[in-house]
C-alpha cells in the first residue's frame, strides 16, 4: 500500500499549475501572443549580470571544491558573508551560526515548521496565504488555522487572530510582501502583532514563534519599507530565498535565520539541522551557495515589475475593476465581477485571460493576476479585460 496523504498531494495538482498547463496547451492552438497567462509567479526579469559574472568566476575554482559537499547547514564562509550583508542592512549581529542554507523558501518553511512541531501543535496564518503552507503544516502532523482576510486593507484582523491563539499555538506564519495580495504589512501591524504574541506567550507560559516568509522582501515599490520582523519580535525565524530577488527560482537556493534572541535559540538551531537531516534537505547546491554570497547585496532590476504594476493597476481601475493597491511582490489582487471567483476565472478563460481564483489562497471573491509577464502581454490583454467588464455590465 502506498501512503494515501502523499498520493493525494501528488495526484491533485494546484489550481495555479493547472491553469498554467492549460495556458501552454492553449498557446499551441491559438498562438503564443493570443493567450494572456497571468497564472504563475515565475520571475520575468533576468537574473542580474553579477550572477553570471559570479558563476564564471566560480567555474575557475577546483571542481572538487565547487561540486563537492559543503557541511549540511551550508558553507561557513558563505553563511558569514550573508550574515554580514544582513547585518549591514538591518543592524543585526548575526554570525554564520545563525544561518542554515536551504533549497529555496519552500525548504526554509518546511524545515522550520518541522523543527518546531510536536503532535497536536497548531500554526496560524492570515488569508490570503500561499497554499503550500497547508501541505507543509499538515505533513508535520500539525494543524493550520487561518485568520480570515481583513478585506479593508489586507493588513491583519487582530480580533479574529486573537481568537485563534491558544496554548497549542506553536507558530504564526506571515508573508510580507504578500503573495497573492501584493500588500506589505505596515510597521504598526508588525508592532501590534509582536505585542499580541508577547502577551499570549505570557498568558500561556509558552513560546510562540513567528515564521517570516520573505521571498519578496526586496520587491517593493514607491520606496516602501518592509519592517524587518526580528527587530520587533525576538522569537522570529526568517525564511528567505533568492527565487524572486535574484530571479533564480530554478536554482533552489535560500536560507533560514535563527536569531540568538529567539527562545532556546541554540536548541532551535540544532532542531533546524535535525529537520533538514530528517527531510533530506542537507547541503544546498554549493555552486549557488557561493553565487548568492557573491551577490548578497544585489537585487534584480525590478523597474519592469513597477512599470507592469502601474500599467495593470491604472488600466484595470479605469475599466472599473476594484484592485488592491500592491506595494510589493508581483501580484495584483482584483475583486471578482461575480461572487464566485472560480466562475469569474472560468469566464475570463473564455477570453484567454488566465487569472487565479482566490479560493486557493483561503479567501473568496478575488482573482490573482501575476504581473511578472512582458509589458506586451499586459497591453494586449487590456481589450479582453474591457470586453469581460462589458459582458458583466450587460448581465
Ligand atoms: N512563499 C511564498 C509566499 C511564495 O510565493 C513562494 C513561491 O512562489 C514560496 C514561499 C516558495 O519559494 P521558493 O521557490 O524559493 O521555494
Amino acid at each position: 500500500m502506498i501512503n494515501e496523504a502523499m498520493y493525494e498531494y501528488g495526484s491533485k495538482s494546484s489550481v495555479i499549475r493547472e491553469l498554467f498547463a492549460y495556458g501552454l496547451e492553449r498557446k499551441k492552438v491559438v498562438g503564443e501572443d493570443k493567450v494572456y497567462d497571468f497564472s504563475i509567479g515565475n520571475p520575468s526579469i533576468p537574473a542580474p549580470p553579477q550572477v553570471k559574472e559570479a558563476l564564471l568566476e566560480l567555474l575557475e575554482e577546483p571542481a572538487e571544491i565547487l561540486h563537492g559537499y559543503s557541511p549540511a547547514s551550508g558553507d561557513p564562509e558563505v553563511k558569514k558573508q550573508l550574515a554580514e550583508s544582513v547585518n549591514r542592512r538591518f543592524g543585526t549581529h548575526y554570525t554564520a551560526d545563525n544561518f542554515y542554507m536551504t533549497v529555496g523558501a519552500a525548504a526554509s518553511l518546511n524545515i522550520s515548521i518541522h523543527a518546531l512541531t510536536d503532535p497536536g501543535d497548531e500554526f496560524i496564518t492570515f488569508a490570503p496565504f500561499f497554499p503550500e503552507y497547508t501541505v507543509w503544516v499538515e505533513n508535520a502532523k500539525a494543524k493550520l488555522l487561518v485568520t480570515p482576510a481583513d478585506t479593508r486593507d489586507f493588513q491583519i484582523d487582530f480580533e479574529a487572530f486573537e481568537k485563534l491563539i491558544s496554548r497549542k499555538t506553536k507558530g504564526v506564519i506571515i508573508n510580507s510582501p504578500n503573495n497573492p495580495s501584493g500588500v506589505v504589512y505596515s510597521e504598526e501591524t508588525i508592532r501590534r502583532l509582536a505585542e499580541v504574541l508577547r502577551r499570549k506567550q505570557k498568558e500561556y507560559g509558552t513560546s510562540i514563534y513567528l515564521i517570516s516568509d520573505e521571498p519578496y522582501r526586496e520587491i517593493v515599490y514607491d520606496g516602501t519599507v518592509v519592517p524587518y520582523a526580528p527587530s520587533y519580535y525576538e522569537n522570529t525565524i526568517v525564511c528567505y530565498s533568492y527565487s524572486k530577488s535574484l530571479s533564480l527560482p530554478g536554482e533552489r537556493i535560500g536560507y533560514i535565520i535563527v536569531p540568538n534572541e529567539a527562545a532556546e535559540s541554540k536548541r532551535l538551531m540544532a532542531a533546524v539541522n535535525g529537520a533538514g537531516r530528517a527531510l533530506g534537505y542537507v547541503c544546498a547546491p554549493v555552486l549557488f551557495q557561493k553565487t548568492v554570497a557573491k551577490c548578497a547585496d544585489i537585487t534584480g532590476d525590478i523597474q519592469a515589475y513597477a512599470k507592469n504594476r502601474d500599467l495593470l493597476y491604472n488600466g484595470l481601475t479605469k475599466l472599473g475593476y476594484e484592485c488592491v493597491y500592491p506595494q510589493g511582490a508581483f501580484y495584483l489582487f482584483v475583486k471578482s465581477l461575480e461572487p464566485d471567483a472560480n466562475a469569474f476565472s472560468e469566464h475570463a478563460k473564455r477570453h484567454d485571460v488566465l487569472v487565479v481564483p482566490s479560493d486557493t489562497f483561503g479567501c473568496t471573491g478575488y482573482v490573482r493576476i501575476s504581473y511578472c509577464v512582458s509589458e506586451r502581454t499586459i497591453l494586449n490583454a487590456m481589450p479582453a479585460f474591457a470586453k469581460i467588464m462589458e459582458e458583466y455590465k450587460a448581465l
